[in-house]
């Protein structure tokens, strides 16, 4: 089964080979160029979908599976921001450290050292006749500082529950267990199953 991944975001997919290896996972970008997807939903899911679709589409062939993810950081001193506009935190365009810098800025301006906060991961599979959505979370503390460079994205600044070093500080197999990412794809990978 030819499974393609709605992403040309490297973290992603590094994560999604490792962690599919019983499928040749396919990043769209291998099969065509790359086009703007304007994900204008307000939730992790219907951002997925809108991804997962396009890419669907765009292909125009039937036998193929079309996987996305969308996914981001809610921090609780920020009332869950910046959710599913974790891409785009620091703007449009956005690098990932900006982002990272932005955020342990918006929490130091709370006045603490550390808040709460959990990564979704919402992965939608699209068919010629089936569209799902799974879900996985991950708990833990943000920091107000970077530490290792391990990962991606906000890594650096994630203390999962029940360590004490970040994503960037831990070694890989640690990420692969616990990341919101590895848990909505057992999920995803159920339904994989259902489509053989
Ligand atoms: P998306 O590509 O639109 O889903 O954006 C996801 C955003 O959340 C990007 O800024 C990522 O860097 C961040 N993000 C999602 N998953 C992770 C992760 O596992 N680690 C670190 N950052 C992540």
């Amino acid at each position: 089964m030819k499974l393609v991944l709605a992403t040309s975001n490297k973290g992603k997919v590094r994560e999604f080979k490792e962690l599919c290896e019983a499928f040749e996972v396919i990043p769209y970008t291998e099969l065509m160029e790359p086009f703007e997807i304007i994900e204008d939903g307000d939730t992790f899911a219907k951002n997925a979908l809108i991804k997962a679709r396009a890419v669907y589409d765009a292909l125009g062939e039937d036998d193929v599976v079309v996987m996305a993810d969308d996914s981001g950081i809610s921090v609780d001193a920020l009332g869950g921001e910046p959710g599913i506009y974790s891409a785009r935190y620091a703007g449009v365009g956005a690098s990932d450290k900006e982002n990272l810098y932005k955020l342990i800025d918006a929490i130091k301006e709370k006045g603490v050292k550390f808040s709460g906060a959990h990564y979704t991961a919402a992965i939608a599979i699209v068919t010629k006749n089936k569209e799902r959505v799974v879900h996985g979370w991950m708990y833990g503390d943000a920091i107000t500082e970077a530490r290792g460079d391990k990962g991606f994205g906000y890594d650096p600044m994630f203390i999962p529950k029940g360590y004490d070093k970040t994503l960037g500080e831990l070694n890989n197999n640690v990420k692969k267990e616990l990341s919101h990412r590895s848990k909505a794809l057992k999920l995803a990978k159920v339904v994989l199953q259902t489509l053989e």
